[in-house]
């Protein structure tokens, strides 16, 4: 019976894994790994890897059989390794895996990565926890499963100081009407960062109030939201030119709907 290992590969940029995650990497006889892993990260493994990504819209693989793939692999090979995006116990279905497996009396064990509002925070430059500033943060996320009611997320994403908010994109304007309507204020400072830590990152700054009613940023890689006062740009030059960048972005989004 082999061993199986839920491996962080962290938020995107390969050099952001931990030296015990890229050591099994090496070690491991078969991985199964997540759509977006950067391709020199999967390259440390030279065993047979199997995509088992979920991508919001295109083909995914049920859980249930990613499951039942872990166990399976557990019977005829010593090391695998299940390899997903950020930290693998954030929003990442972890713990159903692991329940799967100590069901069938198959051993597993965790190695945490960073996940993405760390490399976010970090890509920034601003402090998640800003003295004077911010006392909490919190991970959310808008996105409910089986059992859950829509509006769960509010009450922690109102009390806490600053928030993170993972699949949110295609929500943001649901999320910042509910929060200015619930007490945040408008112009509390709100930004996306889309694939944090990788060549092509962006960010785009805005308020809760720009949110609510302007042109909903589109992304197209992996993209996470931050509200609340610890986010505001300190230089006045930066906030010109971010201004400047969503005025044209508006006009591009006008001439599109055109
Ligand atoms: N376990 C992962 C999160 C999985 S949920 C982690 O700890 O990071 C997937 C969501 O994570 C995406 O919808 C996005 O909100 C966020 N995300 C993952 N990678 C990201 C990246 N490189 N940049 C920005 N957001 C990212």
């Amino acid at each position: 019976m082999g061993r199986v290992y839920l491996v962080g590969a962290g938020p995107g940029a390969p050099d952001l894994l931990t030296l015990r995650a890229a050591r099994l990497l090496e070690a491991a006889d078969i991985v199964f790994h997540d759509a977006l892993v950067h391709p020199d990260t999967l390259a440390l493994a030279h065993c047979k890897r199997v995509n088992v990504g979920k991508r919001f819209g295109r083909v995914s693989t049920e859980q249930r059989f990613i499951n039942r793939a872990l166990v399976e692999a557990a019977r005829t090979h010593e090391i695998v390794v299940r390899l997903k995006g950020g930290d693998p116990m954030l929003f990442g279905r972890a713990q159903e895996e692991l329940e799967a497996l100590h069901a069938e009396g198959i051993e597993a064990e965790v190695v945490p990565g960073i996940t993405a509002a760390l490399a976010a925070g970090a890509s920034l430059g601003m402090s998640l926890t800003r003295r004077g500033i911010a006392r909490h943060v919190a991970f959310v996320t808008p996105r409910t499963g089986t059992g859950q009611s829509p509006g769960d997320w509010l009450a922690v994403a109102l009390a806490a100081d600053s928030v993170a908010f993972y699949m949110a994109s295609g929500q943001a304007r649901e999320v910042a009407t509910a929060l200015i309507e619930n007490g945040r204020p408008a112009s509390t400072p709100a930004v996306f960062v889309e694939n944090a830590s990788l060549a092509n990152e962006r960010r785009v700054h805005s308020t809760l109030q720009d949110l609510r009613s302007g042109p909903t940023p589109s992304f197209e890689g992996p993209a996470l939201l931050f509200v609340g006062e610890a986010f505001q740009e300190s230089s006045p030059q930066a906030a010109t030119l971010e201004a400047e960048a969503r005025q044209e972005a508006a006009e591009r989004c006008r001439l599109r709907t055109a």
